[in-house]
């Protein structure tokens, strides 16, 4: 979640339309309804489900809320392509929450705003807009938010578990260990950490200000919420294998 001012220079630009285009054709061929719930600058904001009938888990991923940070997005992309979001759950996915960071290449949107900033005072359209949306969807079991972090090693994870219901944190941080390093810091963004790459903030998250979409997400639309994160500094490819890994690690352990 920490960033740098001075951002690596991105080996990778994320354009907005043609990732929508490519997502939402993804989406339609696994099965999911493509929705707009906003736009800004002429960009849409994307949302696909796919319920499948029967009980089953409701799982929550987003991605692209830094512009910045082009493996979250392309995560979501291949799990999606690959198939992964099958009949198991019930999907709920936002790919690129700042399709306009993406286009300016900045962490922030067009209006210098961090957007994972913005949860409490609402002040982005594109908040305002994902707000409203997730505010007619039911409540989720699993919510996952991608990220990447510029100043770490190795990739981590935020538990927020308040219920505390069956902890995923293991899985992720054992299965992505296999592909790549953990960061081994005992402190990381200021937070102590429970266990090598886990953070369990232990002060109430409900008292801080501003709030991330996790804040946003434990008050108001689950009990089990992970915000991922990957080393900026390591190549793509292995980003966006560890987001993936961490992913599919979550969702096997979820049943
Ligand atoms: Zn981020």
């Amino acid at each position: 979640m920490p960033h740098s001012a001075a951002a690596s220079p991105n080996e990778c630009v994320i354009d907005p339309p043609a990732f929508a285009a490519r997502i939402e054709e993804a989406g339609r061929a696994q099965g999911f309804r493509c929705e707009h719930f906003g736009g800004v600058a002429g960009l849409p904001l994307i949302a696909l489900t796919k319920r499948t009938p029967g009980p089953r888990p409701r799982i929550y991923l987003s991605a692209g809320i830094h512009g910045d940070e082009p493996a979250p997005p392309l995560a979501l992309l291949d799990l999606l392509e690959e198939g992964a979001f099958d009949d198991r759950a019930v999907w709920f996915l936002c790919p690129l929450l700042n399709p306009a960071g993406f286009n300016c290449r900045t962490r922030e949107n067009a209006d210098g705003l961090d957007l994972n900033r913005d949860y409490k005072a609402l002040r982005s359209l594109e908040i305002q807009a994902h707000a409203r949306w997730l505010g007619r969807q039911p409540n989720f079991d699993l919510a996952l938010c991608l990220h990447e972090d510029w100043e770490a090693s190795g990739f981590y994870l935020y538990e927020l578990n308040p219920g505390v219901r069956p902890s995923l944190a293991r899985q992720m941080i054992e299965a992505v260990a296999s592909i790549c390093p953990i960061e081994t810091a005992p402190t990381i963004d200021g937070r102590a950490t429970a266990e090598p790459g886990i953070i369990r903030p232990e002060i109430d998250p409900m008292l801080r200000d501003p709030w991330p979409e996790s804040i946003f997400l434990r008050a108001h639309h689950t009990r089990l919420g992970y915000t991922i994160e990957t080393p900026s500094a390591r190549a793509l490819g292995l980003r966006i294998a560890a987001l993936n890994t961490a992913v599919r690690a979550a969702v096997a352990a979820s049943f």
